[in-house]
């Protein structure tokens, strides 16, 4: 078996690697490059690999870096099969739709630009920007989808079987188990997919790994410390009643699948508990709307706690004081409302989507607070509210920042460096090798430190293209 590395190596976006053997190609992965413009249309419009000779897909989870670049692959003629956990197919149907709705409209906008431009300097500029994939290619994806429940070994091609183990990191993620046997002869190898974290709301823990000769794993937070878990609750209960006691608004930029359901599940327990006081709460993204419709088909995925809130008769994803909100129009109407009360909306690092026109309207009262749930890239309007900047762009418009902003770290989907450690202990002892991937090179490299210190273990940090011979 070979391992080729073409993508989540040096950053954190874009997981794809190929597999090879005996004539077969397989993908782990088939996710979105993220980052300059240029560089991502180019990355994930072409292949580097003929994609007509690719066997099947095989898919860790549903979050956009890891499945995003599915649509492309079948607009360019893949017809094979995409495996995953039946909760992963589900979110991919809901995410990939939104991903090409989103290349669609990011397309229109720029030729939009172009053909302004284009009236001043009619020679400036060439043919109209396609989107990477549209509408339709992504709704050509879904009945590729073949959804295999975890711990279940499922033949890929004669000699080669796979089987998902949970991830503890989103609703469906698992870790990959690839067995490849020929003749007496066992090849193993597992990929991590994203690792998450213990006690994490609504997710199961990560699960142990069985025995393997080769892994792949990531290193997103390979050189940090989380806080702990735990003392979440406590702290969102803060903050709801400061914000309740200067009778102002809550607003919460979080992404639209994970964290806003982990998000409504600790204000339900708040609320029941009398931790906090009965205020309205509105999630506003049509996006979290589907997708805790996907959450709600999947009680398979559930860690105990959350069994536990179904079987008292309780929904987890509702109650009495929280509102889902679809409509632009009742979007518009949260403009209008008084404080106290709290928005939950997209995008998470507010880039784009409905959270700006509530950061817009609330962002210069300082009765209001600003609450991030999520890991902020550099250059993001998120990462600037982070630093608390005293000004802000907002649709293009400086405004400032004068409603408090307080961050929520502990929820993080991934684990941490201790965390990861712990998690690969129960095969580091029998690994041929460890590769290392999915990190900013400092992280990776801090991991690979730890991991030596540890285990007395070298790890492997591959670079884009590189293959290796798995025996
Ligand atoms: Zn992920």
């Amino acid at each position: 078996m070979q391992v080729t590395f073409w993508g989540a190596v040096g950053t954190v976006t874009g997981a794809m690697f190929e597999l090879r053997m005996n004539g077969s190609r397989f993908l782990l992965d088939c996710g979105l490059y993220q980052g300059h413009r240029r560089e991502a249309q180019e990355r994930n419009t072409h292949f580097p690999f003929p994609v007509g000779a690719l066997t099947g897909v095989v898919l860790s989870h549903a979050h956009i870096d890891h499945s995003g670049n599915l649509p492309t692959l079948v607009k360019n003629g893949y017809l094979g099969p995409i495996y995953a956990t039946p909760a992963t197919a589900d979110l991919c149907k809901v995410m990939l739709l939104d991903s090409a709705h989103l290349h669609e409209k990011d397309a229109a906008f720029l030729n939009k630009r172009r053909q302004r431009r284009k009236a001043l300097l009619p020679e400036a500029e060439d043919g109209p920007v396609q989107p990477l994939y549209t509408t339709d290619d992504a709704e050509a994806t879904i009945p590729l989808f073949r959804p295999a429940p975890m711990h279940t070994p499922t033949e890929l091609d004669g000699d080669l079987y796979y089987e998902s183990s949970e991830a503890g990191h989103i609703l469906g993620s698992s870790a990959i188990t690839l067995v490849h046997q020929t003749g007496q002869k066992k090849v193993r190898l597992a990929f991590s997919g994203d690792v998450g974290r213990p006690n994490l709301p609504i997710v199961r823990d990560p699960e142990k790994l069985p025995p393997v000769d080769y892994l792949i794993m990531e290193s997103t937070y390979g050189g940090r410390l989380h806080k702990d878990v735990g003392t979440v609750t406590a702290k969102l209960a803060n903050v709801v009643n400061r914000t309740c006691r200067r009778g102002g608004k809550l607003i919460v930029p979080s992404f639209a699948v994970g964290r806003t359901q982990q998000l409504v599940l600790l204000l339900h327990e708040l609320n029941d508990a009398g931790q906090i006081p009965g205020i309205p709460i509105f999630v506003d993204s049509p996006l979290a709307v589907e997708a805790t419709e996907v959450f709600r088909r999947h009680p398979e995925c559930f860690d105990d706690e959350t069994r536990q809130f179904l079987l008292e008769g309780k929904d987890p994803f509702g109650f009495a004081r929280l509102r889902y909100v679809r409509s632009v129009e009742e979007s518009k109407a949260l403009n209008d409302l008084h404080g106290p009360l709290v928005i939950i909306s997209a995008a998470g690092m507010c880039e784009a989507g409905r959270i700006l026109h509530h950061l817009r309207n609330n962002i210069e009262d300082p009765r209001n607070t600003i609450l991030i749930t999520g890991f902020q890239a550099e250059n993001t309007l998120g990462r600037k509210l982070v630093d608390k900047l005293p000004e802000v762009p907002i649709f293009g418009e400086l405004m400032r920042l004068r409603a408090e902003v307080e961050t929520l770290n502990e929820l993080s989907g991934h684990a941490d460096q201790r965390e990861l450690l712990e998690w690969m202990k129960p095969v580091a002892g029998g690994l041929k090798k460890l590769f290392l991937v999915h990190g900013e090179p400092a992280q990776t490299q801090a991991l690979a430190e730890a991991v030596r210190e540890r285990y007395g273990l070298e790890a492997v940090i591959p670079t884009r293209g590189q293959s290796f011979e798995l025996d």
